[in-house]
């Protein structure tokens, strides 16, 4: 099912919040936003999905979720009661994994999503269907969280230092590219080498270049 287009002003709203939440945490909007500091802010319990079952008398369905089919699979979840929240996190994913799934739940948060796990009253974990257009939001605002638009500039600017800055951001590799390439971050039109321009057409070729992409 093909999801549809996101609304206007939709990209700009997620670079709003991202600065926003960043301010919040008295962070600059190029700099590094932890998920982990960001769920805290808000109230936001993160348990790996192994460390669930003190958190809730649900221990077979937790079971489930941890060693069931396909829990490779299962990255992370928001689970609901009321105006609370918890956020299930798969541990055997890789750091830059658990940022992605971590930023995602809260993405669902920002933009006021309705939930789509839900503890009832009666206790029972009941499952409602995100519609793709959700999903497609969530997917969209945590890698803005992640990496907005100045961040994205720092890693293309700064190719020489990406690992350092990817261990600050604490990013996977494909989400440093994504973001770069989405918010057209990245070089538009790389020039020549500047050993194939000619003796002296090198610095002002360049530089006019420079002047612009820079
Ligand atoms: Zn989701």
């Amino acid at each position: 099912m093909a999801v549809p287009p996101f609304p206007h002003g939709f990209k700009t709203a997620c670079e709003a919040i991202a600065v926003e939440e960043r301010a919040i945490l008295g962070l600059r909007a190029w700099q590094p936003l932890h998920p982990l500091d960001l769920a805290a802010e808000h109230g936001v319990p993160v348990v790996p999905i192994d460390e669930l079952a003190p958190h809730t008398r649900l221990a077979g369905t937790v079971a489930h979720l941890v060693h069931g089919p396909g829990a490779a699979l299962l990255s992370g979840f928001t689970v609901c009661r009321g105006t609370r929240r918890l956020i299930g996190v798969n541990p055997s994913h890789t750091p830059g994994r658990q940022s992605s799934s971590v930023a995602h739940e809260l993405a669902h948060l920002l933009l006021e999503h309705a939930p789509d796990q839900a503890v009832a009253e009666d206790g029972l974990l009941t499952r409602r269907a995100w519609t793709p257009q959700a999903e497609a939001e969530a997917n969209w605002c945590a890698g803005v969280l992640l990496i907005p638009r100045p961040a994205a500039l720092r890693f293309a600017r700064n190719p020489h230092r990406r690992e350092e800055l990817q261990a600050s951001y604490r990013v996977s590799e494909e989400m440093i590219d994504y973001r770069v390439n989405v918010t057209g971050a990245g070089p538009r039109r790389p020039g020549p080498p500047l050993t194939d321009l000619g003796p002296g057409r090198g610095a002002t070729a360049s530089g006019g270049r420079m002047a612009r992409d820079g």
